[in-house]
């Protein structure tokens, strides 16, 4: 598994198995990647470590497709730190505070954000506009989010229908989630 890219969230080891490390946090037994990195073993002591993707940062442009993480979620908007450009395995630069206004959430009509997306989530998105601040959009069908997480247990939620349900617990939960949720390799992204 070294080297393999995993999200924010995604299981790397239990704590078990290994120690976690830079670039992770444990929760209940499980370790868990804390950015989106390069899966790495420290054999000697025996901890898990995700490395950021670095080398030359890059900046955001206008029509890039990013993962963004949301932060919050309020009445007409929501706030998301992008992490990632799709395609560059480079580290960003600059501002990465994005927001996605309701209007630009879905094609359809949204009434309130806090029905399509939950603090946690990783979004996949386009960036409408950089300067003076970045807005990000997730009308097409393969955008929106690709992981989230159940809000009573933090267990990945995976895709039943038209819903997202809770591998552990069964808590079914509604996202507006992008065409390929669940079947992305993050090596590809
Ligand atoms: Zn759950």
């Amino acid at each position: 598994m070294d080297n393999k890219i995993v999200l924010p969230g995604e299981q790397v080891s239990t704590s078990e198995e290994l120690l976690p490390g830079d670039g992770t946090f444990e929760e209940n037994g499980i370790i868990r990647a804390s950015r989106l990195g390069t899966y790495f073993v420290d054999d000697k002591h025996k901890k898990v470590i995700v490395k950021p993707l670095t080398s030359i940062p890059i900046e955001i442009k206008k029509g890039n497709i990013v993962l963004a993480i949301v932060n919050s979620v309020r009445s007409n908007m929501v706030i998301a730190d992008v992490i990632h450009v799709i395609g560059k395995k480079r580290a960003i630069s600059g501002d990465t505070n994005g927001t996605l206004r309701v209007s630009e959430i879905s094609s359809g009509y949204v009434k309130d954000p806090a029905t399509e997306f939950a603090p946690g989530d990783i979004i996949r998105a386009k960036v409408t506009q950089v300067k003076p601040s970045i807005q990000l959009a997730t009308k097409d069908r393969d955008l929106g989010v690709i992981k989230s997480m159940c809000s009573k247990c933090r267990h990945s939620l995976i895709r039943k229908g038209n819903m997202l349900e809770c591998e552990n617990c069964g808590n079914k939960e509604k996202r507006r989630y992008a065409s390929d949720y669940g079947l992305i390799d993050p090596n590809k992204l």
